[in-house]
């Protein structure tokens, strides 16, 4: 399966189908480009305005078509891990959406990068909401115990925004501690919904530089950062995640610069992801190129050293989770 390209604006109606990054396309390993609809003739946009990852576009080579987005009452889900602790507080289940607006080099996930998974789907199962809460929720009574819940990731959870929107809703009525993992490359208003249904989120930060964030996502990070802004004067609880990659982010420059970003913020608790290489054997079995070949993790001495600078200027850090 080869993809390819485009970089362009449509519109139709109230549909739009956009390119957001500025990073040559044939750069990318897939497709970069967003779905933004505001409704159907405006009318369900009115309800449900959303953003849907269309980076499935097949443009040449078996199965080339366009992939349809799930409905607003199923989503897609290529793994469910249980007994996480990496994923927010207690003992939680993960479900790992698929679909994402970026690109990251070190991705441990790439068969999530499309709506209907790389690898022809192979993992991929199509869930109501409410049969994914009940998925979920398995293992309520260790969830009781650990004051844990459940996590929404992926990919980019909110790549199926109304579905996510569901799930989380149902959370609320059920009493079950709800996280959601996101790049923040979403739109602000779905996010803000999420946040106000969600007990927590998980919200990446990887480059503060655009252009350098651009160069290893794929896109910059004007609107992540604006979108973090929007949760700094929101009363969500969130949690920084910051991913250690060892010749992308992890130099003093970017450290420095994110420090300073989250210093106007009122955010401190910071999880510092470090790189590990869990996933070379799936960008080879999907045939995606591995810009990370041959990088080594961070050392414990430097993943220490970067902790105590976070502890040191007032943040709250922790590793791995
Ligand atoms: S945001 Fe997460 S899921 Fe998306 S490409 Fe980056 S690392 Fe992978």
């Amino acid at each position: 399966m080869r993809l390819t390209k485009p970089f362009l604006l449509l519109r139709l109606g109230s549909c739009r189908l956009e390119s957001f990054s500025p990073v040559p396309a044939e750069k990318l390993p897939v497709p970069h480009i967003l779905l933004t609809w505001n409704g159907l003739g405006g009318m369900l946009g009115a309800a449900f305005p959303m953003v849907v990852s269309t980076s499935s576009i097949v443009t040449s080579g078996p199965g080339a078509s366009v992939s349809k987005p799930s409905s607003l009452r199923t989503g897609r889900v290529f793994d469910i891990k249980r007994f996480s602790t990496h994923d927010g507080p207690g003992i939680r289940s993960t479900a790992f959406l698929t679909g994402c607006p970026l690109r990251c080099a070190w991705c441990h996930n790439p068969e999530a990068f499309v709506l209907h998974g790389l690898d022809d789907g192979a993992n991929v199962r199509e869930f109501t909401a409410d049969g994914l809460v009940r998925e979920l929720e398995r293992d309520l009574a260790y969830f009781d115990r650990s004051g844990g819940g459940v996590t929404l990731s992926g990919g980019e959870p909110l790549s199926q925004a109304a579905f996510v929107l569901e799930v989380l809703r149902k959370c609320r009525e059920r009493e079950l501690h709800a996280a959601l993992d996101t790049c923040g490359l979403v739109d602000t208003g779905n996010l803000a919904s999420a946040a106000r249904l969600a007990r927590l989120v998980l919200y990446d930060l990887k480059l503060m530089d655009p252009a350098r964030h651009a160069e290893w996502t794929g896109a910059d990070n004007r609107r992540i950062l604006d979108n973090l802004r929007m949760l700094d004067e929101s009363p969500a609880e969130v949690w920084i995640r910051l991913p250690l990659i060892p010749g992308a982010n992890d130099d003093d420059r970017n450290l420095d610069a994110v420090m300073e970003l989250l210093d106007g913020t009122r955010f401190r608790r910071i999880s510092i992801l470090p790189y590990h290489r869990i996933a070379a054997a799936k960008y080879q079995r999907l045939g995606l190129p591995n810009r990370m070949e041959g990088v080594e993790p961070p050392s414990p001495d430097r993943i220490e050293e970067i902790r105590a600078r976070f502890a040191a200027a007032g943040f709250d850090p922790h590793i791995g989770r």
